[in-house]
């Protein structure tokens, strides 16, 4: 359908730019709207002064866009390719407070807590919560359904295994959240298999549910590790990865199979640090979460120029996130970015560059 992103103009790296809704705050305090989407051209219209600036992608969402159209139009499609076999990775961008976390996951756990409403209530906030949840629920939904499907057909003869694993790269530095005390953690590449990070641990699931569990427990333990330091998670990048193994017996009796990594990325807040805090740790940290940032949009932009006959080296070793996405950012994989941005006139320079970073993997 006209609303599903399949396969682009620009081989294997998709484009989304999805426009969250005004918050109340924003909303009480008189925001000024400054972006504008057209569903039917996909582009989207950013009322800069003196000149507006218009930009299209492969799909565009505004903000009254439901977490279930998200998922069918992007999250299905990748998840197929997943399942096919294809290595895939599927990333948040934007600066901080533009829907990252609310497009992977869904609304803040906190946020409904806090009072106590009676049963019925709560029931019909839970059920609210559920219809909001993000693409990472739903994928995992998705991955154990279509399993399980293809399965009950019993003509075929085929398993499945799925693994999984969360890693965070603050400073540069990969940690694993499944087991945090393990930092510093490499990356490495093998001939075979690909790109793996040494020591990570893999928790292997069969259930939608418990593989959600495992994600939330990383979550958990990334919350509390960063403010027991005092870091802000704003600042990292965080990775959960689901691995899909399969073995079918195809019709000679040979056993195929076939592994595929999906990548399920929360970026760092892509905005750019103030004067002000860019002194000492923070300025470090600033410039290796624009070290990440500025190699993906390299990396990707690279791969673009392939897709379009140039020869180009792609400088994957740029940063840790681009070295471990190897795989499934280049040669046969999928890659879907999700440009997440605010509507809010105070918020315009930072969206336009969210635009153009977009723009650029186009
Ligand atoms: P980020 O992860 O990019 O910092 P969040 O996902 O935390 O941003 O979003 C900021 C706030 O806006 C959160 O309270 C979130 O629930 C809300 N929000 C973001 N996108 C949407 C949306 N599409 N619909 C409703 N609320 C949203
Ligand atoms: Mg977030």
């Amino acid at each position: 359908s006209d609303n599903t992103v399949t396969s682009g103009t620009n081989g294997n790296v998709q484009v989304v730019v999805r426009v969250r809704p005004p918050s109340n705050r924003e909303k009480d305090q008189g925001y000024i709207k400054c972006v504008g989407v057209d569903s039917v051209s996909h582009s989207v219209t950013l009322n800069y002064r003196p000149q507006p600036r218009t930009f299209t992608f492969d799909y565009v969402a505004d903000e009254v866009v439901s977490q279930e159209e998200i998922f069918a139009a992007v999250g299905k499609p990748i998840t197929d390719a997943c399942l096919q076999g294809y290595h895939c990775c599927l990333i948040a961008y934007g600066q901080t407070g533009a829907g990252k976390t609310f497009t992977m996951e869904g609304p803040d756990p906190e946020s409904n807590s806090g009072n106590s409403p009676g049963f019925a209530a709560q029931s019909k906030a839970n059920a609210k919560r559920h219809e909001k949840r993000g693409l990472i629920p739903r994928i995992l939904e998705y991955i154990f359904q279509k399993m399980s499907s293809e399965k009950s057909q019993s003509f075929k003869d085929v398993e499945f295994v799925v693994k999984c694993s969360y890693l965070q790269i603050y400073n540069e530095q990969v940690s694993d959240l499944l087991d945090p005390a393990s930092l510093n953690l490499t990356i490495h590449e093998d001939a075979k298999s690909g790109m793996y990070v040494e020591g990570l641990q893999e928790v292997v699931v069969s259930t939608a549910e418990a593989t959600y569990g495992v994600f939330r427990r990383g979550s958990e333990n990334r919350h509390v590790g960063m403010t027991a330091m005092n870091m802000e998670s704003s600042r990292s990048h965080s990775v959960f990865t689901v691995v899909v193994e399969s073995q079918r017996r195809n019709e000679g009796g040979v056993m195929n199979r076939r592994t595929s990594r999906f990548y399920l990325v929360d970026l760092a807040g892509s905005e750019r640090q103030k004067h002000s805090e860019s002194a000492g740790i923070r300025l470090k940290e600033a410039g290796s979460i624009n070290k990440s940032l500025s190699a993906l949009g390299n990396v990707i932009k690279a791969l673009v120029d392939i897709s379009e006959g140039k020869i180009r080296h792609v400088p994957y070793r740029d940063s840790k996130l681009t070295f471990l996405l190897k795989d499934a950012l280049g040669g046969n994989s999928k890659c879907t970015l999700i440009a997440n941005v605010s509507p809010a006139e105070k918020n315009i320079d930072e969206t336009l560059s969210t635009l153009k970073f977009a723009q650029r993997a186009k």
